[in-house]
């Protein structure tokens, strides 16, 4: 991986990067597809759409569906979650060590991702890990990603530069975000897709888990 000494701000997409939310992710869609009595996805159909805004991700994964039925599986993904999500999800183990160096450097850290505010909220105070975000943005004031939006408007607001920023993400719908705002890119291959996948999106690297994050972190100087 290149160098990154004028590193400055690190954003972190959410579910498959920080929590360990993908498979509760997963289920919960399937059992909106079968409450609504759709034909149920497949695990890794479920997986390339988390990112998406939630909207969005159920009109492309439920191909010609009305309004009226989005919005049905809508409430249903919400109210399938929130039962599941009574055992609270983990962070990835490593995690709060990567954020812990990137504060000991004075690199700032955000947070973009395709859930809601209160949904994000929520499980920042459930991790109790607020105190290292300096910024975030879901997917109620943004255009969904692929689109650029998100990191283009937490750029503006920490006052940096394209070049002194990296991406950090689980999908290549982050990496793509990334590409799209002109920024670097890490790729986690512990979420929704493997190695491969995100290698295609041409990130400086991929890596297996937090611990080989914060090694390429730290092998920047
Ligand atoms: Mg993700």
């Amino acid at each position: 991986m290149s160098n990154m000494p004028n590193l400055k701000l690190v954003i972190f997409d959410w579910d498959g990067t920080i929590m360990d939310s993908v498979s509760k992710i997963v289920l919960s869609m399937q059992r909106a597809a079968k409450r609504e009595s759709l034909s149920v996805p497949s695990d890794q159909a479920v997986k390339d759409i988390i990112g998406l805004s939630l909207a969005p991700a159920i009109e492309q994964l439920f191909s010609n569906i009305s309004h009226e039925k989005v919005a049905s599986l809508v409430l249903a993904y919400k109210a399938e979650y929130e039962i599941l999500d009574t055992t609270p999800s983990v962070l990835f183990e490593g995690i709060i060590d990567v954020f812990e160096l990137l504060t000991e450097r004075k690199i700032k850290i955000a947070i973009a991702t395709g859930k809601s505010r209160p949904g994000l909220a929520r499980l920042i105070a459930q991790a109790n890990v607020g105190h290292y975000f300096c910024d975030s943005m879901t997917a109620d004031e943004a255009h969904s990603k692929p689109h650029p939006q998100m990191i283009e408007d937490i750029i503006t607001r920490q006052g940096v530069l394209k070049d002194e920023v990296i991406m950090i993400g689980d999908s290549a719908l982050d990496l793509t975000m990334a590409n799209n705002a002109g920024v670097k890119s890490i790729g986690v291959s512990y979420g929704a897709h493997d190695a491969v996948k995100l290698q295609t999106c041409n990130p400086l690297g991929v890596v297996d888990n937090a611990k080989e994050l914060l090694d390429r972190l730290h092998s920047r100087n």
